[in-house]
């Protein structure tokens, strides 16, 4: 299957540089205290925020912070050949590494003896849901008020044939070479999640990691208008 055609563009005909259409929603699902949509191409997500509220069961409490708990889960409708019903291995290795992204934010020490789950549920699935989940977690723990230091944003690069590019759809993530995904806290400069898998030079790496950045500071605005829209109060008296 060929990746990039002669002009240099990719399958669904994007300069190796350009995001998909980006799309995210704050304040989506009236059960939680926080949620989030994010539609970044074919990957469509949601994320639900419960809390801060008292940690259930008690002895999975902490004295002096606050517990995370993060659920990360596809759909059984969400991908081409059927999810088996159920947690797989899968989903629960991504559901840490969510988690561990996440809290790298969260002022946790504000909450002894809490808790927050986050959910993260993959409706449709196209490729760089990890990283898309990261972003809609983010705004949705944003939502619920939870205290942070930075919003979470996240892209995943890749490499197909040859060619770094943004933001990997299924197809290259399938067929591409590699697939690194970057998750920052940007007003940090900190980088709070890092894969790789597949092949790539260190050159390769650093070039790759500069093009995530740059589209995740554009994520992180996008995240910021979501909250905006979301949290507008419009003056009082004033004609629209
Ligand atoms: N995928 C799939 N079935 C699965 C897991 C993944 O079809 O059970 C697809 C889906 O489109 C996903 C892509 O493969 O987005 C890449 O999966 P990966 O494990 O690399 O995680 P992601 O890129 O979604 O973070």
């Amino acid at each position: 299957m060929k990746l990039i055609n002669e002009n240099g563009l990719r399958v669904d005909g994007r300069r190796p540089d350009e995001l998909r259409k980006l799309r995210l929603e704050v304040g989506v699902l009236e059960k939680t205290d926080g949620s989030a949509y994010v539609e970044l191409g074919g990957t469509r997500i949601y994320a639900g925020v419960i809390g801060p509220r008292e940690a259930h069961p008690k002895h999975l409490e902490l004295p002096d912070r606050a517990v995370i708990n993060c659920r990360y889960h596809m759909a059984s409708f969400s991908v081409d050949e059927r999810k088996p019903l159920g947690m797989t291995r899968r989903e629960v290795e991504l559901s840490k590494v969510l988690r561990e992204a996440l809290e790298t934010v969260v002022f946790l020490e504000e909450f002894p003896r809490m808790m927050i789950d986050i959910f993260v549920e993959v409706i449709q699935a196209d490729g760089g849901t990890r990283t898309a989940g990261i972003t809609a977690a983010s705004l949705a723990l944003a939502d619920a008020g939870v205290p942070m230091a930075d919003l979470i944003s996240a892209v995943a690069v890749g490499k197909v044939e040859g060619t770094l590019v943004l933001d990997i759809n299924e197809l290259e993530d399938k067929y591409g070479e590699a697939d690194m995904p970057v998750a920052m806290a940007p007003n940090l400069n900190s980088i709070v999640l890092l894969q790789l898998n597949g092949r790539m030079t260190a050159d390769e790496i650093s070039k790759g990691l500069e093009m995530a950045q740059t589209a995740i500071k554009q994520i992180h605005q996008t995240q910021v208008e979501a909250l905006k829209r979301r949290y507008k109060v419009e003056p009082e008296g004033l004609e629209t």
